[in-house]
């Protein structure tokens, strides 16, 4: 049985081949398509603060956070969250 963390990131989920390919994914996210280091950062951090993040998914959306909050013309579907 899994269990679910209601604050995780995938970074900080275990290492099953699902979640390493998500990983592999976001670290190959072509640069000229991704948010400055610094602005991916607030967006998690506001997603870590956020009541509905559950295994780094957003209950909202249903998207992985760290793959929406990576591109440019995302947002956060809450308003003025990011
Ligand atoms: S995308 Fe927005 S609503 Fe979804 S978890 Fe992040 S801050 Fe919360």
């Amino acid at each position: 049985m899994s269990m679910i963390c209601r604050k995780c990131l995938l970074a900080e989920l275990g290492e099953d081949e699902y979640f390493i390919s998500l990983r592999r994914y976001i670290a190959d996210y072509p640069a000229e398509k991704r948010v400055p280091d610094d602005e991916y950062s607030r967006r998690l951090a506001a997603c870590k603060a956020c009541e509905r993040l559950t295994n780094g998914m957003c209950a909202l959306c249903g998207c992985y956070v760290e793959l929406r909050a990576l591109k440019i013309n995302e947002h956060c579907p809450e308003n003025n969250k990011w």
